[in-house]
C-alpha cells in the first residue's frame, strides 16, 4: 500500500451459495483507487464488476458472502474519527481490531513507532487529534479494514465517507418522499457526524422533519440541488421523484451521494439507463464535481467509451477476475490481454466494416475451467493455459503499472478477424422503394377511460408520432435514431399496424396497409416481421425454442407445399425449424430448451429465427442488440448482415446506439419528439450532420479512444413533453443554434440564455421569491448544466438580478428588455413579462415549423432553405 491509496481491495473473493454449488462472482480481485483519481471497472454482464463494488461497501446480500480477502479504506480523517469513537477496535500488537494505525506521533511527539501510536490512541482516545482539534496523539496514516468493521460503522462510512450512485435512479429514490426530504436525510447524517443513534427521539425528530424541513436544512438542500444543476431548486425541492425526468433524478441521486462530501464516489453504471445526450450531461457533471471536490471515483460500467472518456486507470474484469489493469491510454493503445483486445475489436467503429465477435460464452462461474478463465474462447490459447495459476505479467514501459493475467508477452493480432465471411462493402445494392410512409401519426389519448372522457377531462394527447415521412428501399437498412420517447418504436409498430395509426399512409410493396381488410393484412404480415429488444420478455417462457419458431408457421399455415405420404406437415415444420435454427447459428439440439435456459445472444437468435420463419421481405428491428453485451452484440449484428445478404431482406433498424447504427445502416433518419428532423446516407450524416440536434447527438457518443478529445455539444435541459410540444421547431427549447430575430444583435450563447429565461417565464417556472432572496443560490438558466452556487441574488434591483441570472453579459436594448421583464415579474405580472420578452426576442424557430426539403439530405431546420411559399408551411403544430 502507498500513502495516496484511498481504497484497496486485496485478494477479494465473493461467493453466492446455491444448490448447484458456490458461484464465484469475485475470485481474488486486487484493485486500488488512489486519491483524486477515477478508476474504471469494466466488463460484460456477469463479469463480477458490480459485485466487486458491493463487496467493497459490504453490501452483498445473502446468499452472497465475502469468502476471503480484505478491503482497506485509507482516509486518515475517517481513521482518526473512528479511532476516537471506537478505541477498543484499534489494532495493536496485543489486540485485534479493524482500525489500523501506520504512522503518526504520540506523547507530544516523543514516539513515532506505529504500534506505540496505536497503543496510545487506544489508551487515550480523547487525545486523538481530529481535523480542527487538538490532541497529543496524531495519526498521520492508517486504514479501516472494511471487511472486519461492524455494520454500524459501515453505515457511517457508506453515505458519509463513501458516496454511491446506482444505475436506475427511479428505483433508488423513495417515491413517497420529496426529493428535498431525501437529500436532507443524507445531509442530516453528515450533520450528526454519523453519530445519530437509533433512538425514539431521533425517530420522532425524523418524522417531524419529513413533514417540513427546517429552514437551515432546506437551504442547504437547495444549495446541493443547485450544485448538481437542477433548475429552480427552490421550487423543485418539494417535488416527488416521479415529477423529475430520468436525467434530473440521476442528478438528485448525485446530490444525495455528495451531501456528505465523500472522499470516494462509487458510481455503478450511472448513465446506462440514460440517453446519450443526458449521459453526456451527467458525465460532465461528475467530472466537474470531482475536480471541485477532489474526490476519487470508482466508475463501474460496461461501456468502454465511458471509460475512455472519464477514467485515469481501468481494470478489465472477466469471469470474476481482473484480467488486465493499467492507465487508460495504455489499455486502449496497447491491450495486452486477449480478452481486452477481442472486446475492443467487437465494438462497432468507424473503420470496422466487419465486426469480429468473441466466440463462445462466459464460463459457468460454478464450474470454472482450470488455468485461464478465458481459455475456452481465446484464439491464442495454448495447452499450458489450462494448467495451474496464471501469473500477471508487466507490459508497456517500465515506469507504467500495466499488468495482464496471461502467459503471453505478446500475441499475433494480424490474423484475428480476417476469416469472418462477407464484408459490409460487398453488400448488394439497394433497389426500388419497398415501404413509404406519408404523414404518419400516432397519438395516444391520456384519458384513463370512459369516465375521463365522459367527464370531459382534457388530459391531452401524447403526440408520439406526428407526421413522419419515410422511404425504405429494397435490401436497404434504414436506421431510425433518437432519444427515448422520440417516437421511433411507435413509428415501427405503426408501420406494421401493431398500433393503429391515427393518420397518414403506409404503403408497402404498392399497397396502402391502412386499406387492407383483416384477412389481407394478415397475409401482408407474412412479409413484414418484427424483432424485439428484450428477447427474454418477448419470448413465451412456457414455449420451447422449437415451438416458438414454429408458431408463425402454424399461424400462416406454412410451409405452403402440400405434405406428401412420407412427409407430414408436422415433419415439414420440424425440418423448417431445423433450417431456421441453423441459419441463425443455433444448434438444432437446443430445440427443446426454454428461453431461461439460453444466453441473451441465443435468445435473440431465437427471436430472429422466429421473424424469419415466414420468409419476410421487411423486418422492423426494434433495438435488437441494446440488451446484449458488446461481444454478443457483434455476433448478432454480423448475423443480421449475413441474413440480409442471403435472403435479400430490408430492415428498419431502430436504435439509440449511434455506433451500432453507423455500422449496420445504409441511411439514417433522425427523430426528435415525434418528427423526423434529418435523413441522410450514413457516411454523409456522420461526416456532415446538418440539423443542430443531429450534431449534438453525434457529439455525445463516447469514443472508445482516450486520445480523442470530444468536441462535445452538451444540450441543456430535457426533451419536452410530447403532450404539449413546443411551437414551431420542437427542438428550439434546447437548440444551441436557435436563430435570433434579424433586427436583434446578440451572440448565440446569450440568445440561448434569453430563450431559456423566456421559457421559464412563460411556463411560470420562474422563482420570483428566490430572485429577491439574497440567500438563495442561483442556477444558470440553461436547464441545469452549469449551476452556479457561489452566485447569490444580492438585491431586487433588476440590473443586478440580470447580472446574477445570466452567465453571458447582456447590453443595450437586450438588457433593457430583460430588466423590464424582471420589473414585471417583481410586480407579479408574469404575462406582461412574457409579452415584453416575446415582442423583442420572438424567433422564426418558434413561429414556423420547419419541414424536410425534397433533397437527398434534408434537414428540418430554418438554418437551411425551406419551401419558399411560407403560406404553405405549417405555422404551428
Ligand atoms: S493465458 Fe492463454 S488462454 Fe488465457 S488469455 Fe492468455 S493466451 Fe489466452
Ligand atoms: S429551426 Fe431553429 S431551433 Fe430548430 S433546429 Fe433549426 S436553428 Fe435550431
Amino acid at each position: 500500500m502507498t500513502a495516496d491509496e484511498l481504497l484497496s481491495l486485496s485478494g477479494l473473493r465473493t461467493q453466492f451459495d446455491t444448490d448447484r454449488g458456490a458461484v464465484k462472482a469475485v475470485d481474488g480481485v486486487d484493485l486500488t483507487v488512489r486519491e483524486g483519481e477515477t478508476v474504471g471497472l469494466v466488463g460484460e454482464s456477469g463479469s463480477g464488476k458490480s459485485v466487486t463494488a458491493l463487496s467493497a461497501m459490504d453490501l452483498v446480500d445473502s446468499p452472497g458472502r465475502i469468502a476471503g480477502g480484505t478491503v482497506s479504506f485509507r482516509a486518515v480523517e475517517t481513521v482518526r474519527r473512528l479511532a476516537r469513537r471506537h478505541p477498543d477496535h484499534i489494532a495493536t500488537p496485543d489486540h485485534d481490531g479493524y482500525i489500523h494505525v501506520e504512522a503518526g506521533t504520540a506523547r507530544d511527539g516523543q514516539t513515532s513507532a506505529p504500534d506505540e501510536v496505536a497503543r496510545a490512541a487506544r489508551d487515550s482516545p480523547k487525545q486523538i487529534a481530529v481535523s480542527g482539534g487538538d490532541g497529543s496523539v496524531h495519526i498521520e496514516e492508517g486504514f479501516v479494514d472494511l471487511t472486519a468493521a461492524p455494520e454500524t460503522v459501515m453505515r457511517e462510512i457508506r453515505g458519509g465517507d463513501m458516496g454511491m450512485i446506482f444505475q436506475d435512479p427511479m428505483t433508488s429514490l423513495n417515491p413517497a418522499l420529496t426529493v428535498g426530504e431525501q437529500v436532507a436525510e443524507s445531509l442530516e447524517l453528515h450533520r450528526y457526524g454519523g453519530r445519530k443513534k437509533d433512538s425514539w427521539f431521533n425517530a420522532v425528530r425524523e418524522s417531524l422533519s419529513r413533514s417540513g424541513l427546517s429552514e437551515e436544512v432546506r437551504e442547504e438542500t437547495i444549495e446541493l440541488l443547485a450544485e448538481v444543476g437542477i433548475p429552480e431548486p427552490g421550487q423543485r425541492v418539494d417535488e416527488h421523484p416521479h415529477e423529475f425526468s430520468g436525467g434530473m433524478r440521476q442528478r438528485v441521486l448525485i446530490a444525495i451521494a455528495l451531501a456528505c462530501r465523500p472522499q470516494l464516489l462509487i458510481a455503478d453504471e450511472p448513465t446506462t439507463a440514460l440517453d446519450v445526450t443526458i449521459q453526456a450531461q451527467i458525465l460532465d457533471l461528475i467530472n466537474e464535481l470531482q475536480a471541485d471536490l477532489g474526490m476519487s471515483v470508482l466508475m463501474i460500467t460496461h461501456d468502454l467509451g465511458v471509460v475512455a472518456e472519464t477514467c485515469d486507470r481501468v481494470a478489465v474484469m472477466y469471469a470474476g477476475e481482473i484480467v488486465e489493469e493499467g492507465p487508460v491510454e495504455e489499455i486502449f493503445g496497447n491491450p495486452s490481454h486477449p480478452y481486452t483486445y477481442t472486446l475492443l475489436e467487437s465494438i462497432p467503429s468507424e473503420d470496422a466494416e466487419r465486426l469480429t465477435p468473441i466466440e463462445g460464452n462466459v464460463p459457468d462461474l460454478i464450474d470454472m475451467p482450470e488455468g485461464c478463465n478465458f481459455a475456452p474462447r481465446c484464439p491464442w490459447a495454448k495447452p499450458e493455459c489450462t494448467e495451474g495459476e496464471i501469473p500477471y505479467l508487466q507490459h508497456g514501459p517500465d515506469d507504467v503499472d500495466h499488468r495482464s493475467k496471461c502467459i503471453l508477452e505478446s500475441f499475433d493480432k494480424s490474423e484475428y478477424g480476417t476469416d469472418t465471411g462477407i464484408r459490409a462493402s460487398s453488400k448488394t445494392p439497394t433497389g426500388d422503394p419497398l415501404l413509404e410512409t406519408k404523414g404518419l401519426k400516432k397519438h395516444f389519448s391520456r384519458a384513463d377511460g370512459m369516465l375521463d372522457e365522459w367527464l370531459g377531462d382534457d388530459l391531452g394527447t401524447v403526440k408520439a408520432v406526428d407526421g413522419v415521412d419515410l422511404t425504405v428501399h429494397e435490401r436497404e437498412t434504414l436506421g431510425l435514431v433518437g432519444e427515448s420517447g422520440c417516437g421511433k418504436s411507435t413509428t415501427g409498430r405503426s408501420i406494421l399496424r401493431l398500433l393503429e395509426p391515427t393518420d397518414g399512409t403506409v404503403v408497402f410493396a404498392g399497397d396502402d396497409i391502412a386499406d387492407l381488410s383483416k384477412s389481407d393484412l394478415r397475409k401482408k404480415r407474412r412479409d413484414m416481421q418484427m424483432i424485439f429488444q428484450d428477447p427474454l420478455s418477448s419470448l413465451d417462457p412456457r414455449q420451447t425454442v422449437a415451438a416458438t419458431i414454429a408458431e408463425p408457421l402454424k399461424i400462416h399455415d406454412l410451409p405452403a407445399e402440400a405434405p406428401s405420404q412420407d412427409v407430414s406437415k408436422k415433419d415439414q415444420r420440424r425440418q423448417r425449424v431445423v433450417e431456421l435454427m441453423e441459419a441463425v447459428g443455433l444448434d438444432p439440439s437446443q430445440r427443446d430448451r426454454y428461453p431461461h435456459e439460453m444466453s441473451g445472444g441465443q435468445r435473440q437468435r431465437v427471436g430472429i429465427a422466429r421473424a424469419l420463419a415466414v420468409d419476410p421481405d421487411f423486418i422492423v428491428c426494434d433495438e435488437p442488440v441494446s440488451a446484449l453485451d458488446v461481444s454478443v452484440q457483434a455476433q448478432i449484428l454480423n448475423l443480421m448482415e449475413e441474413l440480409q445478404e442471403e435472403f435479400g431482406l430490408t430492415y428498419l433498424f431502430i436504435a439509440h446506439d449511434l455506433s451500432v447504427v453507423r455500422h449496420i445502416c445504409d441511411r439514417i433518419a433522425v427523430m426528435y419528439l415525434g418528427e423526423v428532423v434529418e435523413v441522410a446516407a450514413t457516411d454523409e450524416l456522420f461526416d456532415d450532420p446538418k440539423h443542430p440536434y443531429t450534431r449534438a447527438l453525434l457529439s455525445a457518443i463516447p469514443e472508445p479512444d482516450p486520445t480523442v478529445t470530444a468536441d462535445r455539444v452538451i444540450l441543456s435541459g430535457d426533451v419536452p413533453s410530447p403532450v404539449d410540444p413546443p411551437s414551431g421547431c420542437r427542438f428550439r427549447t434546447r437548440c444551441p443554434s436557435v436563430i435570433p430575430p434579424s433586427d436583434v444583435d446578440i451572440d448565440q450563447e446569450a440568445f440561448r440564455e434569453v430563450m431559456d429565461f423566456r421559457q421559464r417565464v412563460e411556463d411560470g417556472r420562474i422563482d420570483v421569491e428566490a430572485m429577491r432572496d439574497p440567500q438563495t443560490p442561483a442556477t444558470a438558466a440553461d436547464g441545469g448544466t452549469e449551476a452556479r452556487v457561489e452566485g447569490t441574488m444580492a438585491s431586487t434591483n433588476p440590473s443586478s438580478v440580470v447580472d446574477d441570472l445570466f452567465e453571458t453579459r447582456l447590453t443595450g436594448t437586450n438588457r433593457e428588455t430583460i430588466e423590464q421583464a424582471v420589473e414585471h415579474l417583481f410586480a407579479g405580472d408574469h404575462e406582461a413579462a412574457a409579452e415584453t420578452l416575446r415582442e423583442r426576442f420572438e424567433t422564426v424557430c418558434e413561429r414556423q415549423r420547419p419541414t424536410l426539403q425534397e433533397a437527398p439530405h434534408p434537414a428540418a431546420c430554418h438554418l437551411y432553405d425551406q419551401p419558399s411559399d411560407d403560406d404553405e408551411r405549417p405555422q404551428n403544430h
